[in-house]
């Protein structure tokens, strides 16, 4: 490399001390490993500062570029580095003048006179994309405040000075290769879809970083508008951004923004329609040029690209060179799968041969510090400090990363999270229990008495009533997730794991699927796109569905406060608790049967801690709240219909009759005692009830599965739960609403759920008589709901994700496990408890 250097002593990026700073000289490792480094702005001559270690001594933090990182010291030995005072020898470093390269505009659509603009937002994670989106769409997509929160493109339509845009919110990158699942999708959206325009969304206040895929995008021909996104960031920072400069050297126009405030957003769009009227077939666009050897070779592949097309009309013939010359897999995959293009290999690979030997130094590696050196220029002309700012981490990050207190302050803020959503949720869920309560009493008493009746307070009332209460538990859970993700914290709470997450195989970065979990395995699964490596991806998702999705909730809140006094959200912890054991055994497991090392790097962005803003906090849980009302409204409405039918009918009245003769002849009964009376009566309806259940569809059902299900514990009527419980687990609470109402219809008095199954008995059988819940019941059956069958809609996603045949092994073995642990704790616990 560079002479002037060899003599300075090297050392190890992981050798450094936190608070120390360096300057990178050279990165080892693979190839992959090398790339992204390079991409995120580890380039010769960059400085990185050391942060800090992670409570459990891995991963590290460091600081380059302006933002933070996370690294394992098995990856940053592969970074070596000069000493500080090193930095005054590569001063004058000289590695390309910036000059500008002139191209004709190949986007030959008539833009000018369009009126239907189809956008595509494109941006490193964690700028602000569906944010913007949010705000001009009017959709309430999901935000958040770490990378990987966007995983599907959404579209949605903005009005504007008689202009329609159509946008498209797509995950966000770091640059445009084959790295990871969303770059690759990206990838393929700009080639095959239509675009007339290509919002870049930066962080305004890491410019440096985000301009690399800027560069990328701009030399892909596109027409391109920057929104200069979290200005006020910048600001906070004390510095200034040059917009007109900035606009002038990038030869596109800049708009500043704060998308979570919505300003700078309508002067976007208005820059955008007079840059369109002003666009036409001929406009020139700039681009970095990479030196004498280089376009000489990107002329030659484009050249041959030219004679014969070989994909479509979006990528501009410089682009492609350029990705084939990085070998960039993607895109050689698309020329590999179209005829005619042996000459463009051919070429690629003479060009390569010339080059590599002239530079020095490996093709990647060259032209992506060629791309840092010129967005360095860019940055020293237009960004100004006006004021010291120092990076010293904030005392709450000290606190929330330190060895010792970061991981009592995770266990803690867990741990919170759930109490709020016990103590704080029962008030409200106590209103509404009362409040359907009286409404069921009501309707039985003015309606007469029948089937329509019946259905209402039985079967609807029953299903959609006793799930509906458990709304405000929900939304304080996913309020307080929420606060969590936007604040930043998720983030942290993924460096603080990472070194467990390690033990299993996997990065910190999982992590944050396996939480989302916790709200609805559905995301998440779609979520653990993020991890990069196909295997790790697989654990991921194997995993998720032990993760208690909060659609199981309501079965824990029911059984914990009817048999749990004490120790509530503990005994919670403890349910959710054996779910992430199970999962790292899943974890460890695979792990074992893979002895392949892991060769995906960890490198994660660890975004600015930011205040929580209320209106995401709020959209996130109206949009829960809006989800949960509509599956009250359709899956759970129609469930509960089903279940109440099936347990009405067939309507046989012989034993009916039986019954009702006896009770006659007890009415009559001059001799008896009238409370005497009165109870024999209330047995006889509670007998004649239950026996018609016990005969309906259900009833035969659920005798038909309940040898299965007597070792755990369970009556058949838990058991037609389970089984309703595989559409979606909130019917387990629904049905029980509905099957346990039957007992106790001459009481009115009692109507809460939580009553009925406390003094529930077993009919038959050597227990007859005893309660069927104890605390020990509760528990298995807690734990059998925790376990068993994800719903449909998650074997449905991971047919997606996985393939059938993993989402049906995922079904046994879910509902195995929960068999085997049921079993285990209620046979365990019944010996103890005699
Ligand atoms: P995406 O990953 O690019 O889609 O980014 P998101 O839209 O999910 O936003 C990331 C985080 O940045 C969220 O916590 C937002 O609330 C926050 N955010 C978005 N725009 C701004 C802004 O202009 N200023 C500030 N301070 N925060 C913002
Ligand atoms: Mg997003």
């Amino acid at each position: 490399m560079n002479t002037q250097t060899d003599n300075l002593k090297t050392n190890k990026l992981s050798n450094l001390k936190p608070g120390l700073k360096a300057i990178v000289y050279k990165i080892d490792g693979s190839s992959i490993f090398k790339k992204r480094i390079l991409e995120l702005g580890f380039i010769y001559g960059a400085e990185v500062k050391v942060i800090k270690r992670a409570p459990l001594r891995d991963p590290y933090e460091y600081e380059i570029l302006g933002y933070r990182i996370a690294l394992r010291k098995a990856e940053a030995e592969n970074i070596y580095v000069l000493p500080h005072s090193a930095a005054k020898h590569l001063a004058n470093n000289d590695f390309s003048k910036c000059k500008i390269h002139k191209q004709i505009n190949n986007n030959n659509i008539d833009i000018a006179n369009k009126k239907n603009i189809n956008i595509a937002l494109i941006g490193n994670p964690n700028t602000g994309k569906t944010t913007l989106f949010n705000h001009v769409s009017g959709s309430r997509n999901k935000v958040g405040n770490y990378a990987g929160v966007t995983i599907e493109l959404s579209t949605g339509k903005y009005r504007h000075k008689n202009y329609t845009f159509n946008i498209c919110d797509l995950p966000g990158i770091y640059a445009l290769t084959d790295y990871s699942y969303e770059e690759q999708y990206v990838q393929k959206y700009l080639l095959e879809e239509e675009i007339d325009l290509v919002i870049n969304i930066t962080d305004a206040s890491n410019l440096a970083r985000n301009l690399y895929l800027t560069m990328q995008l701009a030399s892909m021909n596109f027409n391109m508008v920057m929104a200069l996104n979290m200005y006020d960031e910048l600001e906070s920072k004390h510095q200034t951004i040059n917009c007109q400069k900035l606009s002038d050297l990038l030869d596109f126009p800049v708009v500043p923004t704060i998308a979570d405030k919505g300003n700078g957003i309508e002067e976007l769009f208005d820059t955008i329609i007079l840059y369109l009227k002003k666009r036409n077939i001929t406009s020139f666009s700039k681009h970095i040029d990479y030196g004498e050897e280089i376009e000489k070779s990107i002329e030659s592949i484009s050249n041959s690209i030219e004679s014969s097309p070989i994909i479509n009309k979006n990528y501009a013939s410089r682009f492609l060179s350029i990705q084939l010359l990085e070998g960039d897999e993607y895109i050689i995959n698309q020329l590999t799968k179209r005829s005619n293009n042996k000459d463009v290999t051919e070429i690629v690979q003479h060009e390569k041969d010339i080059l590599e030997n002239n530079i020095n130094d490996d093709i990647e590696a060259y032209l992506i510090n060629q791309r840092y050196t010129y967005i360095q220029n860019i940055v020293k002309q237009t960004v100004k400090n006006t004021k010291a700012s120092s990076s010293a981490p904030k005392e709450i990050d000290k606190l929330l990363t330190h060895p010792i207190g970061g991981i009592i302050v995770f266990i803690f803020l867990i741990w919170l999270s759930f109490k709020a959503t016990f103590t704080i949720g029962s008030y409200p869920m106590d209103w509404l229990d009362t409040g359907i309560g009286l409404l069921s009493v009501w309707i039985k008493n003015t309606m007469p008495p029948g089937p329509l009746t019946d259905l209402l307070t039985d079967g609807i009332l029953g299903g959609v009533g006793g799930v509906i209460i458990f709304l405000p538990n929900i939304l304080i859970l996913f309020c307080c997730l929420s606060l969590m993700e936007d604040s930043g914290y998720m983030a942290r709470a993924a460096f603080i794991m990472d070194k467990l997450m390690s033990k299993i195989g996997l990065h910190g970065k999982a992590f944050i699927p396996l939480i989302m979990g916790f709200g609805c395995n559905v995301p998440a699964i779609m979520a653990s796109r993020t991890v990069e490596n196909k295997k790790d991806r697989l654990k991921t998702m194997f995993m998720i569905p032990f993760m208690s999705c909060s659609a199981r909730l309501p079965v824990y809140v029911l059984f914990i406060a009817a048999f749990f006094n004490q120790h509530q959200a503990s005994i919670l912890l403890a349910i959710y608790g054996t779910g992430i054991l199970l999962a790292v055994g899943i974890g460890i497991f695979f792990n074992l049967s893979s002895m392949e090392m892991n060769k995906v790097p960890f490198i994660m962005e660890l975004p600015p801690y930011r205040m929580p803003g209320l209106k995401n906090t709020t959209l996130n849980m109206w949009q829960k709240a809006s989800q949960y009302l509509r599956k009250m409204g359709t899956t759970i409405l129609l469930a509960s219909i089903i279940i109440w039918a099936m347990g009405y009918f067939p309507q046989q009245t012989d034993y009916s009759k039986d019954y009702d003769k006896l009770i006659t002849i007890t009415n009559n009964n001059s001799t008896l005692h009238p409370e005497d009376k009165a109870s024999i009566i209330n047995d006889l309806e509670l007998s004649k009830a239950e026996e018609h259940l016990e005969k309906s569809y259900i009833g035969q059902l659920g005798h038909f599965i309940s040898p299965v299900l007597y070792p755990l514990g369970f009556d058949w009527k838990m058991g037609v739960s389970i089984i309703t419980g595989m559409a979606a687990k909130e019917i387990v609470v629904g049905s029980m609403g509905i099957l346990y109402q039957a007992d106790l219809d001459a009481d009115e008095t009692s109507v809460s759920l939580i009553d009925k199954l406390k003094n529930r008995t077993y009919e038959k059988g050597p227990k007859s008589g005893q309660k069927i819940f104890t605390p020990l019941t509760a528990f298995s059956f807690m734990v059998f709901i925790l376990l068993y069958f994800p719903c449909i809609a998650v074997i449905a996603a991971l047919i997606k994700e996985a393939g059938w045949i993993r989402a049906i092994a995922t079904a046994i073995f879910s509902t195995m496990a929960a068999w085997f642990i049921s079993l285990y704790i209620y046979q365990i616990g019944s010996y103890f408890m005699g």
